[in-house]
């Protein structure tokens, strides 16, 4: 019988939601998603001097804004810390853990000497085989009987299988002297009871699966398949720093970055499918598999970021792009556009998303939309609005009256005086960017006569013409 997939995302919310986080979560997504599975999310708030509100809350938006859903309700940590102080007690009864009454100086006691005879300083508690009978009334903690002899194997999906010499391992506690429940054993009991079937993360936890792994075998518990992917590097191969893209994920959302196009580029970052660079999230979802994650270190390169960005975006439907914009608008504080500016746009995005790969760059191909009238050219493209140029303007002004407004019919148009004047279309073209957008690099003319209309484009040629007529 094939079990039901389950992967969760288990951040600690000390800090903003980074972007190694954001492609664990993004990886634990699309294996569910692709399997029919669950994805769960459950956050490791049991650090209560590091862990704040507004960290979750960071993650949860985060997540959102990455699109990256989870099901069921968001498990705390902190709130099950019942639960796994009643599995070290079940542990204890069973005998399969101990009550160690070392206190903190016996055991550094333990290390000093052992480190002066050159032994092992992992500690021994004398407790360990106790007879319960000589046990003090004091505080104690509970610690695993760990196995002495023989290897731990965690037979990892990325790494191969990694052999840890159990003797290498100490009876770790479970719990402290206070009676709270340690990190190590909320992992374990958590992912045990919300059914975890993968555990897919980054591979600075591979030595706690060692660890963990003994609290399965001790609870008779079936163990998730381990797969502990490599962590990601800046372009230089070095750990990745905040220069290199080392940001929460709402600096990416803040830079303007699609999302459906940093899912693409996260998915690639340390997993391949083949030589495929763009892919859409049904395909990464029906293709993604732990047999493609890379052993080495992905390095993170905003080139490439951008690219896919771009190929997203042009691809996205006109309202999703919209829709997106309008957030990205929000999250970064800026003025949310007019109803007149919405409508132009809802015109112009179908060729606006086509040359665009991040919304800073879409809004600059907006530009001939988003400002009003009096269209200040800027220098670059006031060197175009020469005498001949204006005289040609005010030539073509009075033949656009009348016209349909038409695509067909302005060409028509244009053509013409530009043949009339023996000159090549870009000639023209360069005043009208000028008198348009009051910029060099624009959207094709005729685009942006048709999103403005008969009535802005007059007078924004007017405009040019009589601003030169003052100056000149
Ligand atoms: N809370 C851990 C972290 O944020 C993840 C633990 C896990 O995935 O098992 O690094």
């Amino acid at each position: 019988m094939s079990e039901t997939v389950v992967t969760r995302f288990a951040p600690s919310p000390t800090g903003y939601l980074h972007i190694g986080g954001a492609r664990t979560a993004l990886f634990n997504w699309l294996y569910a998603r692709g399997r029919g599975g669950r994805f769960l999310l459950r956050i490791e708030d049991t650090d209560h001097e590091r862990s704040t509100p507004a960290a979750t809350q960071a993650i949860l938006d985060g997540m959102t804004w990455l699109g990256l859903d989870h099901d069921g309700e968001v498990v705390s940590q902190a709130a099950r810390a019942d639960r796994h102080a009643e599995v070290a007690n079940q542990l204890l009864a069973e005998g399969k853990a101990y009550k160690c009454f070392s206190t903190q100086e016996e055991i550094q006691a333990f290390r000093d000497q052992a480190r002066e005879e050159k032994r092992s300083t992992l500690f021994q508690s004398p407790w360990r085989d106790a007879d319960p009978a000589t046990h003090p009334n004091a505080p104690f903690a509970v610690r695993i009987k760990a196995p002495r002899d023989g290897a731990t194997v965690i037979a990892d999906q990325v790494q191969g299988d990694v052999t840890i010499r159990n003797d290498q391992l100490d009876d770790m506690i479970l719990l402290r002297s206070d009676g709270t429940p340690v990190y190590m054993l909320a992992v374990v009991v958590d992912d045990h009871d919300m059914g975890v079937t993968h555990v897919i993360r980054g591979d600075d936890h591979l030595n706690n699966a060692a660890r963990q792994q003994m609290i399965y075998d001790a609870m008779g518990w079936d163990i998730p398949v381990w797969a502990h992917i490599p962590l990601i590097h800046g372009p230089d191969g070095k750990k990745l720093s905040k220069r290199h893209g080392a940001l929460g994920v709402e600096e990416y959302q803040k830079l303007g970055y699609p999302a459906a196009g940093m899912r693409n580029y996260l998915a690639r970052l340390g997993w391949s499918h083949g030589d495929d660079e763009f892919f859409t999230d049904t395909q990464a979802q029906a293709w993604f598999d732990l047999g493609g994650i890379g052993k080495s270190p992905a390095r993170f390169d905003f080139k490439k970021l951008e690219n896919l960005c771009g190929q997203h975006m042009a691809v996205m439907e006109d309202a999703a792009v919209l829709q997106e914009w309008a957030d990205y608008l929000a999250a970064t504080g800026q003025d949310i556009p007019s109803s007149a500016q919405m409508t132009r746009m809802e015109q112009a995005i179908g060729f606006l998303k086509s040359s665009a790969k991040t919304y800073p760059q879409l809004i600059d191909k907006a530009a001939f939309l988003l400002n009003d009238r009096p269209i200040e050219p800027d220098e670059k493209s006031a060197r175009s609005l020469d005498t001949v140029s204006i005289g040609i303007l005010s030539e073509l002004t009075p033949q656009l009256q009348n016209v349909s407004w038409t695509r067909t019919d302005l060409e028509t148009i244009l053509n013409g005086v530009a043949e009339a004047h023996g000159i090549g279309f870009g000639k023209l073209a360069a005043p009208m960017r000028a008198a348009l957008a009051g910029r060099a690099a624009t959207p094709s003319v005729f685009d942006m006569m048709l999103v403005l209309g008969r009535d802005e484009t007059l007078a924004r040629l007017d405009d040019a013409i009589s601003r030169a007529g003052q100056t000149g």
